[in-house]
């Protein structure tokens, strides 16, 4: 059973936060629901107004340019993100995270930003963003700031966001763009199913990022590593980044075996 609420579903982004301000702490932002619509048929989320941010002009942009890389907007699928051949040439690592979140069909749905907000220690697209130094544009009524995603989950599903401020879009700057990527999730079962744990890795320059996510409160950004480093001392590294815990899905220690693992098959790959 879903509790009763008004739906709402502007098209400018003033009218958008006119609705922020009305509905205030009651309201909720509806992208492709797949997180917010089971947390209320669960009973966890009771809004009393949902906004559908889906027709609010411009957030559905998704864009590349040579100066300042790629721009996705708050209303971009997943699987457009991963259609989208400049994506694919420039930003592999992003494919293959979102290539690895949930089923094709649910990918038609879920938006990059939702899942970022939603704030899952296990965000699939969160690791390839961080690996990339991913900006988050929030914008309110009195404006807009900038935060690297590095710093936009605080927490277990917590975020900087503020009571009025929504996330307008994410920037993917050009600085580790064409680098080799790839990400290693493990799952309880071979088909779609959230991670227990995840490792992305990206190569370039002589340099290796790495993101970790299911092993901590967060998705957490490993120390940058010299490609000319053993596996072991970055298997290392990815180590201490980490903090996992036993839970239903996994013990702690396994998530800090496979994370070893996953990078040193990682580093194979790339
Ligand atoms: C069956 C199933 C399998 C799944 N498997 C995976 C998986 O393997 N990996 C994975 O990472 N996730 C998985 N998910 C979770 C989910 O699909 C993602 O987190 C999704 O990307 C969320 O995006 P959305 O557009 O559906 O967000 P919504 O559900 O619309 O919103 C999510 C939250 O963010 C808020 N929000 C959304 N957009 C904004 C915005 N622009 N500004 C401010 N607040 C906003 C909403 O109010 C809500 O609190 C799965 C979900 C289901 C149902």
């Amino acid at each position: 059973m879903l509790c009763e609420f008004d739906y709402l579903a502007p098209r400018t982004m003033p009218e958008l936060f006119d609705a922020l301000a009305a509905g205030g702490p009651d309201a909720r932002i509806l992208a492709g629901g797949t997180d917010l619509l089971v947390n209320v048929r669960a009973g966890l989320v009771t809004p009393k107004c949902v906004i559908d941010i889906k027709k609010v002009s411009g957030l559905d942009g998704l864009s590349f340019d040579a100066k300042n890389g790629l721009a996705i907007g708050a209303a971009v699928t997943v699987n457009q993100l991963a259609e989208e051949p400049v994506v694919r040439e420039k930003y592999g690592l992003l494919v293959a995270c979102a290539e690895s979140l949930a089923s094709y069909q649910l990918r038609n749905r879920a938006t990059v930003v939702g899942n970022i907000v939603n704030a899952s220690p296990c965000a699939d697209m969160a690791p390839a963003l961080l690996c990339y130094d991913a900006q988050v544009v929030i914008a309110s009524r009195q404006g807009s700031r900038t935060v690297p995603i590095r710093e936009f989950f605080t927490g277990v599903k917590k975020t900087v966001l503020a009571q009025g401020e929504i996330v307008e879009k994410i920037l993917v700057p050009l600085t580790h763009a064409g680098g080799s990527g790839a990400y290693e999730k493990l799952k309880r079962i071979k088909g779609h199913d959230l991670g227990i744990v995840g490792v992305a890795l990206l190569k370039k320059d002589g340099l290796v990022r790495m993101a970790v996510s299911s092993a901590a409160p967060t998705p957490i950004l490993v120390r940058d590593c010299k490609a000319g480093e053993s596996a072991d001392t970055l298997a290392q590294a990815a180590l201490q980044a980490v903090k996992p815990i036993d839970d239903v899905r996994s013990s702690k220690e396994y998530r800090e075996f496979m994370v070893q693992v996953y990078v040193k098959r990682l580093l194979e790959r790339v």
